[in-house]
């Protein structure tokens, strides 16, 4: 698999919550979101860098964890901040 990241033992969260509400930050502040990333740390859900507030990579500077995956149906990527690769962990 992905040989490319070093940060695959920070991976603690793969498996998409059953209902995703949209981008938790977003809702607190009622802003709008394109798609929507998923942290695989702690499983928060943050929006991509073509939505307004791009809360996935703001979740990534404030929480340190480099890993997030595609939380879009039939997207099963992932993206590391740090190493800057995409992989699939499946
Ligand atoms: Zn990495
Ligand atoms: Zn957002
Ligand atoms: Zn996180």
């Amino acid at each position: 698999m992905a040989a490319a990241c070093s940060h695959l033992d920070q991976v603690e969260v793969t498996e998409l919550p059953a209902e995703i509400p949209g981008c938790e930050d977003c809702l607190k502040i009622g802003g709008t979101w394109v798609h929507l990333r998923m942290c695989e740390t702690c499983g928060h859900i943050g929006c991509c860098d073509n939505s307004p507030n791009r809360h996935a990579t703001a979740h990534f500077h404030e929480s340190s964890h480099p890993i997030i995956r595609s939380a879009e149906p039939g997207e099963d990527w992932s993206w590391c901040y740090v190493d800057e690769v995409a992989f699939a962990l499946e």
